[in-house]
């Protein structure tokens, strides 16, 4: 991931290699869930050269729309910060200091390894627009995380005083579970299928 990630002030959301989850999480709980992808003319090139080996086919046609409509393009970081409703002072402020970061190899206080660190100078400039509600053409993915309170053993609704309301049960995503918290990819499904199981055994005895 060479793009950098802004947020509408213009700050740097995250080390942009970490997992989608924890993006978004960034993203969700200190950016307003906002989140701008920026690239430059170099980046975008390369971007599009690794479209024809690196992507499945509905992502081909995902990005054959990012590349073509769903962007947003400017002769300089200024001109796509106002385009795309970025504070431009905070996103020439913070891509001047990723720029040098990058060029004089200094670590990134986000984290991002150096290898991923290319200097944004190539114009023009595109923007593209990875907020919650950016487009019904690039829906943002999201699931839940979460849910009711349920006794260990049988996978019964637990009231707030602890005690289980007899005959309710919740499982899978509607209760509590391994990603309550945070998310990497696989620990749903299992979840899933744990609580399930749980919840129909324990129904099952009890009929
Ligand atoms: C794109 C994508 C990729 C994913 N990849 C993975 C992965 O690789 N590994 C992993 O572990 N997890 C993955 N997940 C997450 C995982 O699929 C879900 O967290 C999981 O399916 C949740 O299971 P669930 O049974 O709680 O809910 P759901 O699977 O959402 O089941 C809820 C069911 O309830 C039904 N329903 C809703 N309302 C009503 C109603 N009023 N009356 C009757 N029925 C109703 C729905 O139709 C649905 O069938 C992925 C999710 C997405 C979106």
């Amino acid at each position: 991931m060479l793009a950098a990630s802004f947020d509408r002030a213009g700050r740097r959301i995250c080390n942009e290699l970490l997992y989608g989850a924890t993006i978004g999480d960034h993203m969700v709980r200190r950016h307003d869930g906002h989140a701008y992808l920026v690239v430059d003319r170099a980046i975008l090139h390369r971007a599009r050269q690794e479209l024809r080996t690196q992507t499945v086919l509905f992502q081909k046609a995902q990005m054959a729309y990012l590349f073509t409509r769903g962007h947003t393009k400017g002769a300089s970081p200024a001109a796509i910060a106002t385009r795309a409703g970025i504070d431009p002072q905070g996103l020439e402020r913070t891509l001047t200091d990723y720029n040098e970061t990058a060029r004089q190899a200094r670590t990134d206080p986000l984290g991002k390894p150096a290898a991923y660190l290319q200097p944004l100078v190539s114009g023009p400039y595109y923007v593209f627009d990875c907020s919650l509600d950016s487009s019904m053409f690039y829906p943002c993915p999201m699931i839940t995380l979460g849910g009711l309170r349920v006794h260990d053993d049988t996978g019964l609704v637990l009231r707030e005083d602890g005690t289980t309301v007899e005959g309710l049960y919740a499982a899978g995503r509607s209760a509590v579970g391994v990603c309550s918290n945070s998310y990497v990819s696989g620990l749903s499904l299992a979840d899933a299928v744990f609580s399930g199981r749980r919840a129909g055994a324990h129904a099952a005895g009890a009929a």
